[in-house]
């Protein structure tokens, strides 16, 4: 069995155990399995799984970063993929929430519901974006890698490629050293992925046992138009934009990202799942790891194509609820704000509600309007954050094709890259 199926297996398991756990009311508080297994065994493997894919995200974006910019070698063609990379970042996240604007709009949901069953909410600090900007460039590297600053560690490392590079014959041995100790990087990728199946059971049984499915019910509208758009998104609008600008098959995508995702849907946080998106593109689709080792962080930062749907709905879902006109302005105004926050928050859980108070503030709506949706967030913020980083993926593989970085033979061999679980193969032959 591969580890896709496996993982796949794990993911189904989990969710029917967690689920069983929620419906059954075996998760009450102080109750056997609320503290040995949901909070206890399930809480403890997923969050060790979580830490050790977090632990890899910085050495190994500052390492195959600086070895992509010194594989590149040209640094006309890293600004013309970084701009190329921004710009279809935004265009695809401006797409989304308008096709959530819209699809929100067309079932008008919200409508005929009262406010008042509203909780409270405080709106959380979002950061101001010339904050953002002053930011990407680090007073302090080793803090912005402490802190895990994306951008400034994007940053960084850029420069310390083209240092290198201009550096020229002296810096040789160097720039091979990074190479080898990004290689390395990747294998401890290999290595903590083939053990997802355990860790994703784990992290879904206990998501589910969490679910408010009361809270469910009474949003139902609300849940299912923005899954139904998340889907849409994922399956049509981002095939498309893959097969327009690149020609690439969608199918063979999807299926090689499948992974990508499940990783994304069970922590739910874009940075966690880098490591992972960055082998998948890298060694699944054949991104030029020039490439990838820029778009896939940067992507993950600053591309948030579910979070803005999620806001896109929520707006509209808010808005009719209160009974709040936005108007043509209005919308244009979130669909603005939503981009503009996607490039300021980073991919971590929940940040598209912090990104959402920003958005509401801006048009006027409610923030205790936030308080009756975040029962129901959690489970949304998995389905985003798969959508997130397939954006992501999409991206890379156009501006790879684009500039003839996309080795084809990789991308169309089905067993290009996966993972064997348990084949952690020593160099004297034995397996750990
Ligand atoms: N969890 C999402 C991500 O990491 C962000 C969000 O929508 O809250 O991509």
């Amino acid at each position: 069995m591969n580890l896709t199926t496996k993982v796949l297996l794990a993911m189904a398991a989990g969710i029917i155990v967690g689920l069983g756990i929620n419906v059954l009311g075996l998760a009450a508080e102080g109750s056997f399995i609320q503290f040995y297994l949901v909070d206890g065994l399930f809480h403890i493997v997923g969050k060790i799984f979580v830490n050790a894919l977090k632990m890899l995200v910085v050495p190994l974006v500052l390492l195959s970063l600086i070895s992509g910019v010194c594989g590149i070698g040209d640094i006309r063609l890293l600004g013309r993929i970084g701009s190329k990379a921004f710009v279809l970042y935004m265009l695809t996240t401006a797409v989304a929430i308008a096709s959530a604007l819209i699809v929100a709009g067309v079932f008008g949901i919200g409508k005929g519901l009262n406010a008042e069953s509203a909780s409270t909410f405080e709106g959380a600090e979002a950061p101001a974006l010339s904050e953002v900007l002053i930011n990407i460039v680090p007073s302090n590297p080793i803090s912005a890698m402490a802190q895990g600053e994306m951008l400034s560690i994007i940053f960084f490392s850029i420069l310390v490629g083209i240092s290198l590079l201009m550096v020229g014959k002296k810096a040789e041995n160097l720039i091979a050293g990074v190479e080898v100790a990004n290689e390395v990087m990747m294998k401890m990728v290999g290595i903590i992925m083939s053990l997802a199946p355990y860790a994703v059971f784990c992290l879904l049984a206990k998501a589910m046992a969490q679910l408010g499915l009361d809270l469910f019910v009474q949003l139902i509208g609300y849940v299912v138009v923005l899954i139904f758009v998340l889907l849409l998104h994922l399956f049509v609008t981002l095939q498309a934009t893959l097969m327009v600008f690149s020609g690439l098959n969608p199918m063979t995508f999807l299926m090689k990202m499948r992974n990508t995702q499940v990783f994304a849907f069970s922590t739910s946080s874009s940075n966690a799942t880098i490591p992972v998106t960055l082998r998948t593109v890298v060694q699944r689709l054949g991104v030029d790891r020039s490439v990838a080792s820029f778009t896939v962080p940067f992507g993950a930062t600053i591309n948030m194509d579910g979070t803005a749907i999620m806001q896109g709905v929520a707006t509209v879902f808010i808005a009719n609820i209160y009974g709040v006109e936005l108007g043509l302005g209005g919308y244009l105004t979130v669909i603005v704000m939503s981009v503009l926050a996607s490039v300021g928050t980073a991919g971590v859980p929940g940040v598209g509600l912090i990104m959402l108070s920003m958005v509401f503030t801006q048009v006027g709506l409610p923030l205790e309007g936030i308080g009756l949706i975040l029962g129901v967030d959690r489970l949304l913020d998995m389905v985003r954050t798969a959508v997130n980083v397939s954006g992501d993926g999409v991206v890379s593989a156009i501006v790879a094709k684009s500039e003839g970085k996309l080795d084809r033979s990789i991308f169309d061999d089905p067993d290009a890259g996966v993972v064997t679980p348990g084949a952690v193969v020593l160099p004297h032959g034995t397996t750990a």
